[in-house]
């Protein structure tokens, strides 16, 4: 199987790291009691995560008509429309469009579809100065690291960590923990990053169809300082971020909000329709919206995993995983990591590659139960796991059938043949009765036992114990 990167060994790696542990145990709680104390009401709950899901699909089942009539509309209101099938198409439409402008200076707002092109190491090759605005995003990019969380990047880290980053990474600046002062040194670097700019870059949270609106959900200004300030705005959007009306919007924006960070509404809400029009006091000059595919097209094909498509990337069935809460995200060693990492990836870059991705659940149902569009994931993470295992030939994601182990094969067939035949069981089962408690722990059965209680088995089987007891008819 062709691994790009070692999935085991970066769980490993993330159990033994005790600050990491610690700093997600701090960081998770909360978003969970503030979600909950906001959600309180679960009718209120289950009505508006039912309107969420019906809007999601509704919108998935014509996207390209969608599509179509959001580059129109966006056309009409001087917003200039491209396409990307592939990230490298992306990258390249980014920097011909800050080429056409001599754009040397960009500042950056959140956006994963950015991450999904890893534009920053793309523009940087070419010469072109990035700044993550985001305070999350501005920590690690000072840290030379990616995202470790969908919508609060740097959550890994503690204060007194970041305070380190930057006293290392930006001139003249004393060690400090003060989360004011911490919030005062980043707020005066990029105060000059956003006068400096030559264009501001964004994603886009939903693209409204119907009137060719970008929509932007932010809590630190800083997105608006990116859209606005620069005299170019380019926004990068996948092409599932499409909403139909304008009055879609408000069940998915009161979940989203709620289901991210436990919030009735954030402090910006973002509605950006045109470039700066004749007498308005600030705004771009130019707007470009890139749509990315990257492998959308495809999922959206299958009836059964275009539901991966419903995601508005709230970040909560990270913040209720078992499995993200312990390693964090830099384990999963792709862009999204979680829950929706685990269904995502596989289908953007094959099972081949992140297969084992799969295998990082409990099945628990936690993230299903708080995903704000009632995405399956448990019952997609199940489909993609048989895939993953399925004899080559069968199964329809890229990479099918990467999984499969002829040993485990063999054991399976073997365990069959055991359980179709009497004569063989009662041979088998006598002879586990005789282990008793004294499995050995070799192999995987060592590192199953390794978390788990031994298994005893019992010295006669339920078959010999009836028939010793004169029950005939087993
Ligand atoms: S899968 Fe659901 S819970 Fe997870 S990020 Fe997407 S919308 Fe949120």
């Amino acid at each position: 199987m062709a691994k790009a990167f070692d999935f085991k060994a970066n769980v490993n790696k993330a159990l033994a790291d005790q600050q990491l542990r610690g700093n997600f145990a701090a960081a998770m709680g909360g978003f969970v009691l503030k979600r909950r104390a906001l959600l309180s009401d679960p009718e209120e709950t289950e009505r508006l995560r039912a309107a969420v899901r019906a809007i999601r699909r509704r919108t998935l089942a014509k996207l390209p008509k969608l599509l179509q009539k959001l580059e129109e509309n966006c056309t009409k209101n001087g917003i200039h429309v491209h396409w990307a099938e592939t990230t490298d198409e992306a990258n390249a439409l980014v920097l011909s469009i800050l080429r056409s402008h001599n754009a040397t200076r960009l500042v950056k707002g959140k956006s994963m579809v950015s991450e999904e092109m890893h534009l920053n190491h793309f523009l940087e090759a070419h010469g072109i100065e990035v700044a993550e605005t985001d305070l999350g995003e501005f920590i690690i990019q000072l840290a030379g690291e990616p995202p470790s969380h969908i919508i609060v990047p740097a959550v890994h880290k503690n204060r007194r960590q970041v305070g380190e980053i930057f006293h290392q990474h930006l001139p003249d600046t004393p060690l400090t923990e003060d989360i004011p002062e911490l919030n005062a040194i980043a707020r005066k670097t990029l105060r000059r990053k956003y006068m400096e700019a030559d264009a501001g870059l964004s994603g886009v949270n939903f693209a409204v169809a119907e009137t060719g609106t970008l929509c932007l959900v932010e809590n630190e200004g800083n997105g608006r300082m990116c859209t606005t300030a620069p005299p170019l705005h380019i926004a990068v959007a996948g092409i599932e971020k499409v909403i139909e009306k304008l009055e879609d919007i408000h069940p998915v924006y009161r979940l989203l909000t709620a289901s991210a960070t436990g919030q009735l509404i954030t402090t910006y809400f973002n509605m950006i329709t045109s470039p700066r029009r004749k007498g308005e006091r600030d705004g771009p000059d130019e707007i470009h919206l890139i749509l990315l595919d990257n492998g959308r097209s495809d999922i959206l094909a299958d009836p059964e995993l275009r539901q991966t498509l419903q995601c508005i990337r709230c970040g909560s069935c990270l913040n209720h995983c078992p499995v993200y809460t312990r390693i964090g995200g830099h384990a999963y060693g792709h862009v999204y990591p979680g829950p929706i990492g685990k269904i995502l990836t596989p289908q953007m870059v094959g099972l081949d590659e992140a297969g084992k991705l799969t295998t990082a659940s409990s099945l628990c149902n936690a993230c299903e139960e708080v995903c704000p569009a009632m995405i399956p994931i448990p019952d997609l993470l199940r489909r993609l796991r048989s895939e993953l295992n399925a004899p080559s030939g069968e199964g329809t994601v890229r990479g099918h059938g990467a999984g499969r182990s002829c040993t485990e094969a063999a054991v399976w067939k073997g365990w069959q043949l055991v359980n179709t035949t009497p004569k063989l069981n009662e041979l088998a089962t006598r002879m586990a009765g005789l282990l008793g408690d004294r499995l050995p722990a070799v192999g995987p059965l060592g590192a199953w036992m390794s978390a788990r209680t031994r298994p005893k088995l019992a010295r006669k089987s339920l078959h010999r114990r009836c028939r010793e007891e004169g029950v005939d008819d087993v």
